[in-house]
């Protein structure tokens, strides 16, 4: 059985789509797990996934069933990774961090506020059990690993302990005591982000943003930590640069992102298709499927949110998000 859960999300028409192209859409819910993509050919292509979020679905509802298992895991020391995949303006976003990462309100509020209220309501510190949370912020633009914690720090580079697995060698390591600290690390790291942004030239939509928590649980009389580590990546956008039109450090730049979801894929592959241990795991083909590699192998669990536009104008683009989706299962 693979633990790998993909689903899908379709955000509502944008303003801008419902002006330029009118309210036709190229998405069909038919159940909970199946729906329909019309392709630009006007061809049904039929999808069956984990679950499909329609343009109805709320962030809660994404959270339980993706998620929540997820932390719940995490908090009992085993790893997981929460990705999500999709073109520029899918709504990766706005899945992971909502609105706005403080004061969005409840209904909004994205999967990382959520993550947060979920690990301080999972854990159950006693007398014989005590917690250590702590939160990394990075970003792989690139090919280089930027701490979102410490702009300084600006080509972190990957390690392998053979106790604590990878690790990110000198990233700002957070600790964590309550969700109102934890949501403010992650609106200084979120912040940070745009700053980089603007000192460099560069748009956020271009780097993979990286969400690292650890959870470690120390028992009394016990000096084995269990550590489970929970990971969440809001990937750079899938979107395909024209051929003719990016040149100089776009065309470089598309490049290095298509290098690193391809690789992304390939791993994901590796993992579901695998055939026993001696199957080669190809981790090392970008620093994205590295710091991921103990958070998606071995017993951890995955969860792939593809986000979609459900414009008939970005039919193509979704049908290659869900490509990847259906590749991964
Ligand atoms: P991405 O991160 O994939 O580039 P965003 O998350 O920034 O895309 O989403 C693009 C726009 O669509 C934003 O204005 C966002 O608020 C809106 N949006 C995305 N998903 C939803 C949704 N499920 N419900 C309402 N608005 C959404
Ligand atoms: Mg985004």
């Amino acid at each position: 059985m693979s633990n790998i859960t993909v689903c899908a999300r379709f955000r509502p028409l944008s303003s801008k789509e419902r002006r330029d192209h009118g309210d036709s859409v190229c998405i069909r819910c038919i159940d909970t797990e199946t729906f329909i993509l019309k392709d630009e050919k006007e061809e049904d292509i039929i999808f069956s996934f984990d679950r499909v979020f329609c343009e109805k679905s709320d962030q809660a509802e994404v959270y339980e069933f993706l998620v929540l298992p997820i932390v719940r895991d995490a908090v009992n020391g085993i790893n997981g990774t929460i990705i999500t995949y999709g073109q520029t303006g899918a709504g990766k976003t706005y899945s992971i961090e909502g609105p706005g990462i403080l004061e969005c309100g409840e209904q909004k509020k994205g999967i990382l506020p959520r993550v947060v209220d979920g690990i301080f309501e999972h854990i159950k510190p006693d007398k014989m059990a005590k917690y250590l949370i702590k939160l990394s912020m990075v970003e792989i633009y690139m090919e280089k690993i930027r701490d979102l914690f410490d702009l300084s720090k600006d080509n972190i580079q990957i390690k392998e302990s053979k106790i604590e697995g990878i690790l990110l060698s000198g990233a700002t390591e957070m600790s964590i005591i309550d969700p109102a600290e934890a949501l403010q690390s992650l609106s200084t790291g979120i912040a940070n982000r745009a700053v980089g942004e603007t000192q460099m030239n560069t748009a956020s939509s271009r780097s993979h943003c990286i969400y690292i928590f650890t959870v470690k649980q120390e028992l009394t009389g016990d000096k084995r930590m269990k550590t489970g580590k929970l990971v969440l990546v809001d990937l750079a956008g899938s979107e395909k640069v024209e051929k003719t039109g990016a040149e100089g450090r776009a065309l470089e730049e598309a490049k290095m992102i298509n290098k690193s979801l391809s690789a992304l894929g390939n791993v994901i592959n590796a993992l579901t298709c695998g055939s026993g241990r001696a199957n080669h795991i190809p981790y090392r083909d970008s620093k994205l499927t590295r710091i991921l590699q103990d958070a998606l192998g071995g017993n951890s669990r995955t969860a792939l949110l593809c986000c979609c536009s459900p414009s008939v104008s970005n039919a193509s683009e979704s049908l290659s998000t869900l490509r990847f989706g259906a590749r991964a299962k």
